[in-house]
C-alpha cells in the first residue's frame, strides 16, 4: 500500500470518503478530499470559500480552475510523497487532463482507479441519515453507523455533531445528475488506460475495504 496513488470514483455518498480515511488510518496515505477541502474554505471565508458555497449548496460543480489550482497546490506538499488517495477529484474531463499533465511533470504514475459502484436506490438513504464528529471529522450513519455510546464521538469523545448542508434529498438528485453527466465519462477514460477496477460499494463498509486493498494491490 506504501506509496499508492489512488483515485477513488464513484457517486456521491457512495463511501469514497468512508473508505479514503479508512485507508488512511491503516496505511499512512494521505486523503486528498477536494469536497474536504472547499468545505475548509466555505468555513474560512476565503475567496474561493465565497466563490464555491452557493455552487455546493445547490450541487453543482466548482470551476475545473479552481480545483486544479487546488489539487496542484496540495500535491506538491511534503506529505504527498509517501502516495495519496484522490477522493472526489477529479470530477471532469478537463479535471482528469490536468491531473496527467501534474503527475507527468512530478514523475509520478497512478497505481489505478477504483470505482466504487453503488445502485442510485441507495444513496438518498445513505446521504442523508449521514453525521460527523464536529471535533475531529470521524463520519457516522443514523441507521449504519451510530456511536458506540450514544452522543459520542468513537474516535475523539466529541459530544457535537454536524451534518453537511447538501446533504439533503433535493440537492442529493441534482448531486447524481453532475456524477452521472460529467463524472461518469471518466470511467472509459481510466479504462482505456488499463488503470481501472471496479468493487462493489453496495457491501458493508468492511467487506469494500477488504475488495478495495484487493484491487489495489492486483
Ligand atoms: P464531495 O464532498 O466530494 O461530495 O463534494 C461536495 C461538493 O463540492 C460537490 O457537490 C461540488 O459542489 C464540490 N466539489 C468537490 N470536488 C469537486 C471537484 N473535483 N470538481 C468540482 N466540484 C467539486
Amino acid at each position: 500500500m506504501k506509496g499508492t496513488r489512488l483515485i477513488l470514483m464513484g457517486p456521491p455518498g457512495g463511501g469514497k470518503g468512508t473508505q479514503a480515511k479508512v485507508l488512511q488510518d491503516k496505511y499512512g496515505i494521505v486523503q486528498l478530499s477536494t469536497g474536504d477541502m472547499l468545505r475548509a474554505a466555505v468555513g474560512a471565508g476565503t475567496p474561493v470559500g465565497k466563490e464555491a458555497k452557493a455552487i455546493m449548496e445547490a450541487g453543482k460543480l466548482v470551476s475545473d480552475d479552481i480545483i486544479i489550482r487546488m489539487i496542484a497546490d496540495r500535491i506538491d506538499e511534503p506529505d504527498c510523497a509517501n502516495g495519496f488517495i484522490l477522493d472526489g477529484f477529479p470530477r471532469t474531463v478537463p479535471q482528469a487532463e490536468a491531473l496527467d499533465g501534474l503527475l507527468v511533470k512530478k514523475g509520478m504514475t497512478l497505481t489505478c482507479v477504483i470505482e466504487v459502484r453503488v445502485p442510485d436506490s441507495m444513496l438518498v438513504e445513505r446521504i442523508t441519515g449521514r453525521f460527523s464528529c464536529a471535533k475531529c471529522g470521524a463520519g457516522y450513519h443514523d441507521k449504519f453507523q451510530r456511536p458506540k455510546t450514544e452522543g459520542k464521538c468513537d474516535s475523539c469523545g466529541g459530544v457535537e455533531f454536524t451534518r453537511r448542508k447538501d446533504d439533503n434529498a433535493e440537492t442529493v438528485v441534482a448531486r447524481l445528475e453532475a456524477y452521472h453527466a460529467q463524472t461518469a465519462p471518466l470511467l472509459p477514460f481510466y479504462e482505456k488506460k488499463g488503470l481501472l477496477r471496479v468493487i462493489d460499494g453496495s457491501a458493508p463498509i468492511d467487506e469494500v475495504t477488504r475488495q478495495l486493498e484487493k484491487a489495489t494491490a492486483a
